[in-house]
């Protein structure tokens, strides 16, 4: 037998999760079981098994590409799980037939913790059924469903409309967010306590919680339930009515009305000071920074990490490959909030991800209908889609030219947000990608009803094969049922 660990290194979990209610679920997982207690021994152990993992993964030495992180899988031994074993024989053809490169790798399903599925209540952006498939093809096996629904899961009642529609239609794990205030209007706090036992951390995302004495209530109500908030980091009075991309150069140059960074960095420094305060009464809220996009809110960050504080933060992959300076005129596909910023800003957050200060990667996919994205910068809804190219974006720009290593560009999208958010990796959560493809995205082969992308026609040297959730395909990227074909 082959002995194959899924899951995350148990050291740092206890200290960085959410909170103690789902620790009963924190056991690591095990496919297929065999006893080497080597590898399991803990952070140490299975560091030095992700190097020598990541070395035998870029070996020329092709063929049984690894990776490890936690997980050391070769394709020899994915081909013994029996749920694989069919994937694993089409890969081998395709690769005899030279389609697919000798250098794939197996890897932990991917996890995202920042996702618009628009369901319910605006399906013509999105379903959790193409949501959900899209981000297989991605690689993913768990999603957190950000809560900027009709109705807006504020309340059980409301939160069980979204569950029902999820256990019908998802095909890999989907954790749904409940929002932090009543419709996300940012006036009364929603029933935190009890939405925690079912809800996987608590987002306005979309607007910012403008008022102070609101956000110290949710706050302590976070930490008291264990759960975790995701703040869309936004201060209302420094955005201006109007605004749609950076102000900047480029906003002056189209006549459009910007959007300052310090409305970003200004709220997380407001909040912080909250956390301070709650701090000195021995209250830690887990409080997690979604997409932040200029250096200033990395900045206070690790500062309060530093402190002793519960923090963390996320970026996207068009903060740390795209600017201002990219957008190619009035082009709605380039439009998100936040706004892509200066070229000082993307590299610094680029840094940022080298240097570890950022803790991991999610998408922010947010589709919309291809009308919605074709008003031009000024008239565009916010939004792009991201969960079918973030991986392959990643490696590609950053593991590729040797930015980040394989195994924490892997750590980025599994570990670490897992860590985070207490979401144990399940067992039979597989996903199998080629590393050594010419690729190109193609939004017309995108599985979400989302197409804009500012990453149309970007090369990518990453292509997911196979993926699986729960011991199921879910998504096949060579051989039967229908080869896409190589682009
Ligand atoms: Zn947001």
């Amino acid at each position: 037998m082959t002995e194959i660990f899924v899951g995350s290194g148990d050291a740092d979990r206890s200290s960085s999760t959410a909170g103690a209610s789902r620790d009963a679920h924190q056991a690591r997982r095990v496919i297929d079981t065999a006893g080497d207690a080597g590898r399991a021994s803990g952070a140490t152990g299975m560091a030095r098994d992700a190097g020598r993992a990541s070395e035998a993964a870029r070996a020329a030495t092709p063929r049984d590409a690894i990776f490890a992180n936690s997980l050391v899988v070769t394709l020899d031994q994915a081909a013994e799980l029996p749920f694989a074993a069919q994937a694993v024989a089409r890969i081998r053809e395709a690769q005899a037939r030279g389609s697919v490169s000798e250098n794939v790798a197996v890897f932990p399903g991917f996890c995202d913790v920042h996702v618009h599925l628009r369901e319910p209540g605006q399906s013509a952006k999105e379903t959790i059924a193409t949501g959900t498939r899209a981000a297989a093809r991605g690689g993913f096996t768990t999603v957190c469903a950000m809560p900027n629904l009709d109705p807006v899961p504020d309340t059980l009642e409301n939160l069980a409309l979204e569950e029902a529609l999820i256990a019908r239609d998802a095909v890999i794990e989907t954790l749904p967010y409940a929002s932090a205030t009543t419709t996300q209007a940012g006036a009364a706090i929603t029933p935190i306590g009890e939405l925690a036992q079912r809800a996987i951390g608590f987002s306005d995302d979309g607007h910012g919680l403008d008022d102070p004495d609101l956000m110290e209530a949710a706050l302590r109500e976070i930490a008291k339930a264990g759960s975790i908030i995701a703040i869309h980091a936004e201060d209302g009075a420094l955005r201006p009515a109007g605004s749609s991309i950076n102000a900047g150069p480029l906003a002056e140059k189209l006549g459009l009305i910007g959007i300052p960074k310090e409305a970003e960095y200004a709220q997380i420094a407001r909040d912080l000071e909250i956390l301070r305060r709650l701090a000195a009464e021995n209250i830690f809220p887990a409080y997690h920074v979604c997409h932040v996009s200029c250096p200033e809110s990395v900045e206070l960050l690790t500062a309060a990490k530093a402190e002793g504080l519960n923090v963390s933060c996320e970026t996207a992959p068009h903060y740390l490959l795209l600017d201002e300076s990219q957008i190619p005129g009035d082009n709605g596909h380039f439009k998100m909030n936040p706004p892509l910023r200066k070229p000082s800003d993307r590299e610094a957050i680029a840094n940022a991800l080298a240097a570890g200060t950022i803790d991991f990667i999610a998408t922010d996919h947010a589709p919309h209908t291809a009308e919605e994205k074709a008003r031009g910068l000024a008239g565009s809804a916010f939004g792009i889609v991201g969960i079918e190219t973030s991986f392959a974006l990643i490696d590609t720009h950053f593991v590729e030219t040797g930015g980040i290593t394989l195994e924490r560009a892997v750590e980025l999208f599994t570990t670490a947000p897992r860590a985070r958010f207490n979401i144990p990796a399940r067992a039979g959560d597989l996903t199998i990608w080629d590393l050594g493809a010419d690729a190109t995205i193609d939004p017309a082969d995108f599985a979400s009803k989302g197409r804009a992308t500012p990453f149309a026609g970007w090369k990518v040297r990453a292509r997911c094969l196979a993926t699986f959730a729960a011991g199921r395909e879910v998504y096949t990227g060579v051989g039967s049922p229908a080869e896409p074909g190589r682009k």
